[in-house]
């Protein structure tokens, strides 16, 4: 469960049960005076659980260890109000704790699914069901706001923050610029691509996503520990593979375009390939139609931005057509 990665750097794997995903990787760095955790698992019992022990194994005193959130999602920030210390600093960015802490927007983003096309008698039990719902960080935090450039001092370690929005309006990396590694939160995983999704209206959030690829590939870094499974090298042959996975996801809509008609974002989603177990569309539970269909919208409204995609308003509904045919 736990395991030194680097000296005086432990990865602790902390299980999130029922989520594809199955863990989330949280850091602890001991310093010499404070001790620093990178992300922390879901408001849930079995992740609660195993982090509290883990921090005991590794004699962690709450009372001086700060802790860094890459991005708001409950997997990486759920319970950050059950193990705050009274002087705990939460290093945090700015648009994620500002959603954060008006209590999210949910419905904009129900309104605008019920705007491409979710199947409204669904619809909101789709959102009861998000992880970022059930299982968020309850209670306040303070944080203390992080920003470009900003450094984190901790042991023999000089972190910088790095903003990498994109999965997230506010995902943010630290980078060690002398031991050249990088916790990259859900910003670039090994095995998996990060899912990237439109929840609001006013959002691109792929072309965030691909200028934060762009960005971050050119920092020199040795060793990537992520958010989620295992720790990597070749960190710039995998950022050009998901570069390349969204081109190619990109391409897949603008042919399922080709066919013509009106499509909605609903239907684009479930034309589209999924690396997913079940067997068919219809099979997919209606949380994972949910993430599809962010995902899809994600890709539309870059395309829109590009030039290859329209949009047209008819009744309340939004459908999408390839702009050259
Ligand atoms: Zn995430």
């Amino acid at each position: 469960m736990i395991h030194e990665v680097l000296p005086a750097v432990f990865k602790i794997d902390v299980p999130i049960p029922r989520n594809p995903l199955k863990a989330t990787n949280s850091y602890v760095i001991k310093g010499d005076d404070r001790d620093l955790v990178i992300d922390t698992g879901m408001n849930i019992e079995e992740s609660h659980n195993v982090l509290t022990d883990a921090f005991q194994e590794l004699n962690i005193d709450m009372d001086k260890t700060d802790f860094f959130i890459t991005h708001l999602h409950a997997d990486h920030l759920g319970l950050i109000s059950a193990l705050a210390g009274k002087n705990s600093t939460v290093y945090f960015n700015k648009p994620d704790a500002e959603l954060i802490i008006i209590g999210g927007r949910w419905e904009v983003s129900v309104e605008l699914f019920l705007q491409n096309g979710f199947p409204v008698e669904n619809l909101r039990k789709a959102f009861k069901d998000h992880p970022g719902y059930r299982y968020a960080s309850k209670g306040n935090v303070d944080f203390k706001i992080i920003k470009e450039n900003d450094k984190i001092r901790i042991g023999d370690y000089d972190l910088i923050v790095i903003e990498t929005p994109g999965h997230t309006a506010g995902h943010t990396c630290l980078y060690e610029p002398d031991k050249k590694f990088l916790f990259s939160g859900d910003h670039v995983l090994q095995s998996i691509t990060p899912n990237i999704a439109q929840w609001f209206y006013d959002e691109n959030p792929l072309k965030l996503y691909l200028e934060s690829l762009d960005k971050i590939a050119k920092y020199n870094v040795k060793l990537v520990l992520p958010g989620h499974r295992k720790p990597f090298t070749k960190f710039k042959k995998r950022v050009a593979e998901i570069i390349e996975h969204h081109r190619v996801r990109s391409d897949e809509i603008l042919k399922i375009l080709e066919k013509g008609g009106k499509q909605n974002g609903f239907e684009i989603a479930s034309h589209m390939t999924w690396d997913l177990t079940f067997k068919d569309w219809g099979k997919f539970p209606i949380i994972q139609k949910m993430f599809a269909t962010g995902e899809a919208l994600a890709h539309l409204t870059y395309l829109r931005s590009k030039g290859f995609v329209t949009r047209k308003l008819s009744g309340d509904r939004f459908f999408y057509s390839r702009k050259d045919l």
